[in-house]
């Protein structure tokens, strides 16, 4: 049998990370086995859907590379269809038109809470052999219900939770259609899936409760209900779904954050999945390993740290044309354009050690770009005192000579070194905090490498200033 998944987002808010790793297990379960992947947008709330949260679900998945097959289907395009299966589901005798009043259901639910019932809709206009059913009263738009069978058990069969089997007699008959005519939620559902050829079902356990309701809906259609996974949600460090109160739950905070789009897959497939304990895959190996009964049918708790030291493992060794894209996208929002800057993939590596966070990389690689604005205070306390301004003064002389690449500017700091007798600390400190405002650079030759000759001379100069206009300062703290 062919494969096809799908991930069907609301567009009401932000791509949440949840809906991030339903994606990803769509995705991946298609990929794996030669299947096709779709988009689809569940954007028949008018009120709730925005443009903005589409554009965000469509920008999203792509940054993090999970390509669907087709072009999205969008479910305010379907309208007609919708009414098409609706008029066949009346046409058939498998839905009926309900002329109940607001206030009549009203009461009926009451009468139903005050015996002790659970309330539910008790079929007054359902057409039954041998029921004679009330005239519709004049003026009214009616509400379209499905018959639901009235008797023997509907079977989900679910690949994480197991066989589970309902009672027809559980379920009232759902409002398929509005008096306005505009299809609802599980009737939307239910054509899509089964005209977009759905065999497999994966999504959040918050759809549970839908899912009996659907597969009556594709029996009633005479299709084949497809196979489900209920994926367990993702939960805080507290134990309690992951929400906006445990912070960053958006993917574009995620990626403002420094995640890397594999990092973040990485982290999120092991959510929940499990392929002995391996926690590093590479997107290939994730394809060929996912699978649904790994899938752990008990809920996981979003550990940040973990997440982390995943994405860390990716930035040491992803390759430059994923890393420098991203490097110039966390340097725009710091203000530096530096996307035909061809130091960069030099800069990823000086970097990529010591760094986490694609922010983090940015952030500490601002000064190949600006010089510093200023020093920082405590490093400048500790870095710029006796005998910085001696040292800076020798560099300067040396480097203004120096061949410009990373051995000669190496010896250049090591010789320095040796006739002030000094150590390295000594020497490479002052300069570290000369170029860059701080004391925390790549190794100092490879920072010196990546920058001009007039670029570095211009800053040790500006540094000897600083110290000489703060040494009044400096001798009396
Ligand atoms: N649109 C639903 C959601 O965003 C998903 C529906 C489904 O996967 O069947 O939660």
């Amino acid at each position: 049998m062919s494969v096809t998944t799908r991930f069907a987002p609301s567009p009401t808010g932000f791509l949440h990370i949840g809906g991030v790793r339903t994606a990803l297990f769509s995705w991946l379960f298609a990929r794996g086995r030669d299947g096709r992947y779709v988009l689809r947008i569940e954007d028949t709330d008018r009120e709730r859907s925005t443009d903005e949260a589409v554009q965000a679900i469509l920008d999203g998945l792509s940054w993090l590379g999970l390509d669907a097959d087709e072009a999205p289907v969008y479910q305010s395009a379907r309208s007609e269809r919708y009414r098409e299966v609706i008029d066949h589901l009346l046409a058939e005798g498998l839905a009926y038109r309900c002329y109940a009043s607001k206030e009549e259901l009203d009461a009926m639910r009451e009468a139903q809470r005050a015996r002790k019932e659970k309330p539910r809709y008790d079929g007054r206009w359902r057409p039954m052999p041998g029921k004679e059913l009330p005239e519709p009263p004049a003026g009214v738009d009616p509400v379209i219900r499905f018959a639901n069978p009235l008797e023997g058990e509907v079977v989900v069969s679910d690949e994480i939770k197991g066989v589970t089997r309902f009672d027809n007699a559980e379920f009232d008959d759902l409002i398929i259609a509005r008096a306005d005519g505009s299809p609802t939620y599980n009737l939307c559902v239910v054509v899509d899936d089964m005209d977009m050829g759905i065999t497999h079902v994966i999504r959040g356990n918050d759809h549970v409760a839908n899912t009996p309701r659907q597969v009556n809906i594709l029996k009633a259609l005479g299709v084949e209900p497809p196979v489900y996974a209920h994926v367990p949600m993702i939960l805080g460090p507290d134990g309690v779904k992951l929400s906006k109160r445990h912070g960053a739950v958006s993917v574009t905070e995620y990626r403002a954050m420094g995640f890397l789009p594999d990092g973040l897959l990485n982290y999120l497939v092991r959510l929940g999945w499990s392929h002995g304990d391996q926690e590093v895959f590479s997107r290939e190996e994730m394809i060929q390993h996912f699978n649904l009964e790994h899938i752990s049918s008990s809920p996981a708790r979003f550990d940040m740290e973990k997440a982390w030291w995943v994405n860390h493992q990716y930035l040491k060794q992803a390759p430059h044309d994923i890393l420098v894209p991203e490097l110039v996208w966390h340097l725009q929002r710091l203000g530096i354009d530096a996307e035909s800057d061809a130091r960069l993939p030099a800069i990823v590596d000086a970097q990529r050690e010591r760094c986490r966070s694609m922010a983090e990389m940015a952030e500490k690689s601002v000064f190949f770009f600006s010089a510093p604005q200023e020093y920082a205070e405590k490093d400048a306390k500790k870095h710029f005192k006796e005998p910085a301004p001696e040292v800076l003064q020798a560099l300067r002389g040396r480097l203004a000579e120096a061949d410009w690449q990373a051995e000669a500017l190496h010896a250049v700091v090591h010789e320095v070194a040796g006739a002030n007798e000094l150590g390295l600390g000594k020497v490479a400190q002052p300069l570290r905090v000369a170029l860059s405002g701080a004391a925390v650079t790549p190794p100092i030759d490879q920072t010196l490498a990546l920058m001009t000759r007039e670029d570095v001379l211009a800053r040790i100069d500006a540094a000897i200033v600083w110290l000489s206009a703060n040494a009044d300062a400096a001798a009396s703290s």
